[in-house]
């Protein structure tokens, strides 16, 4: 059986939509149902695509409201690291479960995802309907022989990664360049290359790693990563909040992708945002990601495009920067092609969102603008991955009982 959508508005003209295999098969007002379709009646409601989060820890749902208000290293210490060393593989799949449940309620098709027990998240992502790449974080502790103690492991979690199914795709996730070492970073990057695999990476996100790093290795973060081999087409680096201007062009010039997280930085009180108006004049791809529950605390992605269009107008001092539209297709992960983002076209993966035309914050105006400035994810009135209806009419099957089944599990980790 095929799914169908008739009287959906899409800029200002009523149209239908047809899915065959996954695919939009057909985008128009000539479109039509065929007999035998599941048929979504869209009127009143605007087709539009969906939002690629591209970087999160999606587990992190289990640690939601635990430790806020701390500095991140503090944090990090004294909350996160004692409470996930208690992590069961199960607590990751349902924790996961939890998070794309959230994300198809704020309109997410896809996400990048670096957490420990890879597999365990994979398997929530099949069971949810979304795509991912996912990624087991790697941490050494800055000790070669660790690291090296704990290749077997890296590669046995990334084939199961890679063995899960269709709309997940397996990647490598060393945490940051203050818990990695340089022997571990450089045979992360030569697996990624071999494989053909992303990679991601906490890069920049507070001043401290900057100086640590000039201190260390004599050069600037995206320098020293770039000395490894690093940094290429398929790499992902989240963050990037003290950035300066020749690493921008070097990460240009590497085509990696750099993902902004307003949201987790300014709770964090980092200090800083990524230099957007520097990264655009440089050319560097990037995408927006909400990071995880615990620094964010939410996975809306419509949420942090707004705070990533205010927090960049507010830091450069001029309301002209970071216009809505490229804030929306940089949310939907279209100005990297690592991110995978989605456009309406036929033939291209039968991803979509159908949004609530009449609720207030939509209901006037210019749509990009409202998006951004006005709308939350609760617009989403439909959610469709590969063709699959995963949310209708805002009712996602499963909800209460994910919900109940997190918060029993977070009770026991943060006790
Ligand atoms: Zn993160």
């Amino acid at each position: 059986m095929s799914l169908a959508v008739t009287g959906a508005l899409l800029d200002g003209e009523t149209v239908g939509l047809r899915v065959e295999d996954g695919l939009i098969a057909k985008l128009g007002p000539a479109a039509e149902p065929r007999a035998g379709d599941e048929v979504i009646d869209a009127q009143g409601l605007l087709l539009s695509p969906p939002m690629v989060n591209a970087h999160t820890h999606a587990a992190m749902t289990l640690f939601r409201g635990y430790g806020d208000d701390l500095p991140l290293m503090e944090w990090l210490r004294t909350k996160i690291w004692p409470a996930e060393a208690k992590l069961h593989p199960d607590d990751v799949y349902w924790g996961t479960r939890l998070a794309c449940l959230e994300m198809i309620r704020s309109g997410t098709s896809r996400f990048f995802d670096m957490y420990w027990h890879g597999a365990e998240a994979a398997r929530a992502v099949l069971d949810s309907g979304l795509r991912a790449a996912i990624s087991t974080v790697m941490i050494d502790q800055l000790d070669p022989a660790k690291g090296e103690s704990m290749r077997d492991e890296v590669l046995e979690s990334l084939d199961r990664v890679a063995d899960a199914g269709p709309r997940v795709s397996p990647s490598l996730g060393p945490h940051a360049i203050y818990t990695v070492s340089s022997e571990s970073l450089a045979w992360l990057a030569e697996v990624a290359a071999e494989r053909e695999i992303s990679l991601q990476i906490h890069l920049s996100e507070i001043e401290d790693e900057v100086r640590d790093c000039l201190e260390e290795h004599g050069k600037r973060p995206a320098a020293y990563l770039d000395e490894l081999g690093f940094l290429g087409p398929r790499t992902v680096l989240a963050h990037g909040v003290w950035l300066d201007e020749a690493e921008l062009e070097l990460i240009a010039a590497r085509e990696a992708t750099v993902v902004a997280s307003p949201a987790a930085n300014m709770k964090l009180a980092v200090g800083g945002l990524l230099p957007y108006p520097a990264a655009a004049r440089a050319g560097v791809r990037l995408g927006l990601g909400t990071d995880g529950v615990s620094s964010n605390s939410n996975l809306d992605s419509f949420e942090e495009v707004k705070l990533f269009a205010l927090s960049q107008k507010h830091a450069s001092g001029d309301a002209s920067t970071l216009p809505a539209d490229e804030a929306l297709a940089i949310a939907r992960g279209l100005r990297s092609p690592t991110l995978g983002g989605t456009q309406l076209e036929e033939g291209q993966p039968a991803d979509f969102l159908l949004l609530r035309g009449s609720d207030p914050e939509l209901s006037a105006g210019d749509l990009d603008a409202d998006l951004v400035y006005a709308a939350g994810g609760s617009v989403v009135d439909t959610t469709v991955v590969a063709g699959r209806v995963l949310m209708r009419n805002r009712v996602a099957p499963g909800a209460d009982e994910l919900v109940a089944e997190v918060r029993s599990r977070a009770a026991r980790l943060t006790a």
